[in-house]
């Protein structure tokens, strides 16, 4: 089982030491003798150790800048909430196909926001602008939050704050199973636990770094004892040799674990794998010995929203997999609400 995350090195911004969780962090870490820097910002983190853009990737993933999260404008996250709710940016896992790669460039190491209760603050007044409507909240679109949760608890302080709040629903989804800490929180049915679920075969060859399946669907079940909403993210769907068994057992064992409550309000999305040229390049820079597929003349060219062409699966590989996987879905679990294949 892979280990709850400890950083190997800590920074801390002196502001961060005026709230009660900057406070506790560091002590914490002193007490584990992890070595702890201070620095203004984190955009003046330089010189990470390490010799070689590979190293210093490797150091920032286990790096974790504990700071203060200045813009509290929330970025949009459309279709599946109205914001995103920043608590922390980065993660330490190692999918080669992860976005953040690209999104956070030269900085791939992890901040966390002490400054939990402004941006609740801030996340009250969305929702009182758009009363009585819903707002949903999607904690999970600049980091794998509960990755490093077991440390911070501050996705717990949410999950409690939205458990109380009318207005507010809150979501995120996951590729880890340290989930205990959160089991206890006070949810109130209005935060829905996603876990992201793939074949065997790609998380052990794509996602290093993660739980794996197996402790990815027990992590799922005890969150669905816990009385949580639940949802999975089969992604990203990647063909693959014996890839129709592959799915079915992820499937199958998915259905042998959960409680028959949770299968009435589950949900799944399912998302192919896509890259760019861009992510290409920094794929084969951060995982020079990727085995992952990444031709774009085995691919069809879509033209994206952000102005850039993407590769995704041809036309008839996409009917496969949508009929494969649509199939086992209904088959496993007839009550369950698919939302969408992208
Ligand atoms: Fe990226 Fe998610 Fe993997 Fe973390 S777990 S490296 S956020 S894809």
């Amino acid at each position: 089982m892979v280990k709850p995350f400890v950083p190997e090195l800590v920074y801390v911004e002196p502001k961060a030491l005026e709230y009660s969780l900057g406070k506790e962090l560091i002590s914490k870490f002193e007490k584990m003798g992890i070595e702890i820097r201070e620095t203004t910002s984190h955009n003046h983190i330089r010189n990470l150790p390490g010799e070689n853009h590979f190293q210093q990737y490797r150091v920032a993933k286990s790096t974790l800048v504990v700071g203060l999260r200045k813009t509290l404008k929330f970025d949009t996250s459309k279709p599946s909430a109205e914001y995103a709710i920043p608590l922390a940016t980065g993660c330490m896992g190692h999918c080669h196909y992860c976005y953040l790669q690209t999104t956070m460039g030269s900085k791939p190491y992890i901040r966390t926001y002490v400054n939990v209760e402004e941006v609740l603050e801030k996340a009250e007044q969305y929702m009182q602008e758009r009363a009585p409507e819903i707002t949903r909240f999607e904690a999970s679109c600049t980091s794998d939050i509960v990755g490093i949760d077991h440390l911070t608890h501050s996705l717990k302080r949410a999950i409690e704050y939205f458990g109380e709040s009318d207005l507010g629903r809150l979501r995120f989804v996951t590729k880890f199973a340290h989930v205990d800490h959160l089991l206890d929180a006070k949810h109130n049915g209005r935060t829905r636990f996603r876990f992201s679920i793939n074949a065997d075969y790609v998380i052990k060859y794509f996602e290093p770094g993660t739980s794996k399946l197996d402790d990815r669907l027990e992590a799922a079940r005890k969150v669905a004892e816990a009385g949580y909403p639940l949802g999975f993210i089969v992604a990203p769907i990647y063909l693959h040799e014996g890839w129709k068994e592959g799915y079915k057992v992820m499937f199958e064992k998915l259905e042998a674990l959960l409680p028959r409550h949770a299968t009435k309000d589950l949900t799944f999305e399912f998302i192919q794998h896509r890259f760019t040229k861009p992510a290409k390049k920094t794929i084969e820079k951060n995982y020079p010995m990727t085995k992952l597929e990444l031709d774009e003349a085995k691919r069809k060219p879509k033209w994206g929203k952000y102005g850039i062409w993407k590769y995704v699966y041809t036309n008839e590989e996409q009917e496969d997999m949508k009929q494969t996987l649509g199939d086992y879905l209904n088959y496993y679990f007839p009550e369950a609400k698919f939302e969408y294949f992208t």
